[in-house]
């Protein structure tokens, strides 16, 4: 069983590489980002919480996050691997996880970072805005996001890194010459 986490700022194309990867390898894929917005949606109490604050383009508080993704880890007792995509995002964070991990006698194998400049961050995210009208888009939210990922995620890397579980790929190209090094990293 392999573990994975997708790693890169936002627009960096962890979505896109995920699907592949699930297609191909059958991991059980967390998305904090889509949970997020899924309770959003469905107003539960937890969407309520969270919902200005991703509006915001800030970073939901640690604990919320880390007590979603564990119930989301105990909803599926019977995974063949998991993605983890949008999350860590904080030192803490990547702490219970390999806390979470190693209670179910497992860790996580690799990190897999998505290089990606600002600039074509930026230019992407625009081209989304076209066809999938996301509330934190906007141009002062996306600034905010943008941010939170240079001020507080990728102090994430340096985490792994010093474990060696931390390969960057090179995020801008074709996406499916994306994915084969993804895949040379897990196939490896
Ligand atoms: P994403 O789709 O991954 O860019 O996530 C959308 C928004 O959900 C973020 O801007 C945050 O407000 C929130 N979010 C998602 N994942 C996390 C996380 N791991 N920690 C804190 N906030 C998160």
């Amino acid at each position: 069983m392999i573990n994975l986490v997708i790693f890169g700022p936002p627009g960096a194309g962890k979505g896109t590489q995920s699907e592949k990867l699930i297609q191909k390898y059958g991991f059980v894929h967390i998305s904090t980002g889509d949970l997020f917005r899924w309770h959003t949606k469905n107003d539960t109490a937890l969407g309520k919480r969270v919902k200005e604050i991703m509006n915001s383009g800030a970073l939901v508080p640690d604990e919320i996050t880390i007590s979603m993704l564990k119930e989301e880890l105990d909803k599926n007792p019977n995974a063949n691997g998991f993605l983890f995509d949008g999350f860590p995002r904080t030192v803490a964070q990547a702490e219970a996880l390999d806390r979470f991990m190693k209670e179910n006698n497992s860790a996580i194998h690799f990190v897999v970072a998505l290089d990606v400049t600002e600039q074509e961050v930026r230019s992407r995210i625009a081209k989304r805005k076209l066809v999938d009208n996301r509330a934190d888009d906007e141009e002062d939210k996306l600034n905010k996001r943008i941010d939170e990922y240079f001020n507080k995620t990728i102090h994430v890397l340096p985490y792994y890194k010093n474990q060696n579980r931390l390969t960057t790929v090179n995020g801008i190209g074709v996406i499916d010459e994306i994915f084969n090094s993804i895949c040379a990293v897990i196939d490896k």
